[in-house]
């Protein structure tokens, strides 16, 4: 069997980084590591060529070869996922489609013409699929129904799928799952709370299969909470910093966890000794009424700012997210926001509107309360509206969601912030030697880097208003803690990125809003539409929730 794999295109987000990717001569910033997974447990007599349409286009012969077409999505691929089968389908293929969006959202799925459904975790369904497939069956929807494969048994990745120059960093999976019962997410949803990891031998070996491949970039461990079991994290990381010291330490690490993290001095000391830099932590709001309404109840056992604290002078550089629009919210969560990740001394704060994702505790909850919109899957991103009813005025949560983007990006704050990021890390840092940390001087001169150099040096050092700022920053730095000078020049260029995504955010925010308010306003001149939304406090599950009730006025 011949099977085209294809990845849709994301559109631009926070994490897309286009402008920062350039510099480093990079298409994207991950590859699809659940579609090179698929390639490894389909059936290996089967031939398979890939094409990620974030780094490559599919040309008339891929079509042509393939026998099968082979999707996987997120929701935020759909536009892509919807037009890539259609292109299929016009050229008489057969489609079989996975992943996050068709689990999530299997009535979509069907509808979109696709032939094959292979839902919930590939380690159950694929082979249900292979074996009607080898029955010679044109049609099927293959569920795991409730049961969660152990990812012991999972293959190492075809990592051999990828072109390995085209992305900014590796994905290497450990864990799937997480404890822990935050209301919005979707993860706990699609993977279960219990973590199911795999064993540290299985992770050497798929970091040996990289280096035999010739991948040089950092890798990302891209599980949902790479902490969610802490016993057997703390089984592996000797195994990963063995191995690195083995091989001169070829990969720096980062990943996503919860931030319980902090109570574990232990856990982080392994991390930043394996040559972990960097940690994504939902921290999403300071306010924590609204962290126990959404149940995120481990973001309320310790102060955050110590925990964001005692996380960066342990050596890892901290990456958060942060979310405006939940329940009961009082105005001016945005700027608490802002000064909170000023307060930190986060360099990358993520920033989003709370979006009710398909099948989550969230979604059921707003369902119920009528609260969820129309039309609430269509294209949920971070440039996109709230898709639900919130209990504050949708234009005064967009606003100090514009404008909170808008500061946290504005090249002097960001400059001062990272400035005092690398003060806070203290030149008694823990954090990896200047070989590890750098790379060797070869590495640092590399052509790439001289040119992404010079751009920087360009736009930042000679063209920008920040530019005494940029040069003070990066000599204080080279004398204070000259270690770190080359990761304030990377974060430096990550701000490309930014500086643009938060216009972008600006222009689609304020556009959709415009539409929102117009819409309003003819709903209440028809006198039809929603005229108010009660949040009374109530006790359910022992949490306190908001009852809303949505009140319409009718002519
Ligand atoms: S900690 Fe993160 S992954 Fe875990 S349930 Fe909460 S949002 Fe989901």
């Amino acid at each position: 069997m011949r099977a085209l794999l294809i990845y849709p295109i994301f559109p631009k987000s926070f994490w897309s980084f286009e402008k920062a990717l350039e510099l480093v001569n990079r298409k994207a910033l991950l590859p699809p590591l659940g579609l090179i997974t698929v390639a490894a447990i389909l059936p290996q007599t089967w031939e398979f060529r890939m094409v990620d349409r974030n780094v490559g286009e599919i040309i008339e012969a891929d079509w042509d070869w393939a026998e099968i077409v082979i999707l996987s999505a997120m929701i935020v691929q759909k536009e892509d996922f919807l037009a890539q089968i259609q292109a299929a389908k016009q050229r008489g293929k057969r489609v079989a489609v996975g992943g996050p969006y068709p689990t999530a959202l299997p009535g979509e799925a069907e509808a979109s013409g696709a032939d094959f459904l292979i839902l919930d975790e590939g380690e159950i369904t694929l082979p249900m699929f292979v074996a009607a497939v080898e029955q010679g069956e044109t049609s099927g929807i293959f569920r795991a129904n409730g049961e969660r494969p152990s990812v012991e048994l999972t293959p190492i990745p075809r990592f051999d799928l990828l072109d390995k120059t085209a992305y900014d960093l590796m994905a290497l999976q450990f864990s799937r799952g997480c404890p822990f019962q935050c209301e919005f997410c979707d993860i706990i949803v699609l993977y279960g709370r219990k973590p199911r990891t795999k064993t540290p031998e299985q992770l050497i070996a798929e970091l040996d299969r990289l280096l035999e491949l010739g991948f040089d970039q950092g890798v990302f461990l891209v599980d949902d909470n790479f902490i969610g079991n802490k016993r057997n994290v703390k089984l592996l990381l000797p195994a990963i910093k063995a191995w690195s010291q083995r091989h001169n330490y070829p990969f720096r690490f980062l990943t996503e966890a919860s931030i319980d993290l902090a109570q574990d001095p232990e856990l982080m000391d392994m991390m930043v000794e394996a040559n972990f830099h960097a940690v994504f932590l939902g921290i999403e709001t300071p306010d924590e009424a609204s962290l126990t309404l959404t149940r995120k109840f481990q973001n309320t056992r310790d102060s955050l700012s110590e925990s964001v604290n005692s996380i960066t002078r342990k050596g890892l550089r901290v990456m958060a997210g942060f979310i405006v629009g939940f329940d009961g919210e009082k105005s001016g969560a945005g700027d608490r926001i802002v000064q909170f990740v000023e307060k930190t001394a986060i360099p990358t704060a993520m920033f989003s509107m709370l979006q009710a994702l398909p099948d989550t505790a969230l979604w059921h909850r707003l369902q119920k309360e009528g609260r969820l919109l129309e039309q609430t899957t269509a294209n949920i991103n971070q440039t996109t509206l709230m898709n639900f009813i919130p209990t504050r005025p949708m234009e005064e949560i967009a606003r100090e969601y514009v404008d909170g983007f808008w500061q946290l990006y504005d090249s002097h704050q960001f400059l001062d912030r990272i400035y005092r990021y690398y003060l806070m890390l203290g030149t008694e840092s823990p954090i990896r030697d200047a070989k590890k940390s750098a790379g060797s001087v070869g590495q640092v001169l590399s052509w790439t880097t001289v040119r992404a150099l010079s751009i920087l040096v360009w736009r930042q050092g000679i063209k920008r208003s920040t530019r005494l700022k940029f040069w003070i920053y990066l000599f204080r730095i080279m004398g204070q803690n000259p270690k770190f000078w080359v990761d304030y020049l990377k974060i430096c260029g990550h701000f490309e990125h930014f500086s643009e995504y938060r216009q972008l955010v600006r222009d689609n925010i304020e556009t959709q809003l415009a539409e929102f308010l117009e819409q309003q306003s003819r709903l209440q001149s028809a006198s039809i539409g929603i005229t108010e939304v009660k949040a009374n406090e109530v006790k359910a599950n022992d949490v306190t929730v908001k009852e809303v009730t949505v009140s319409e006025s009718a002519a």
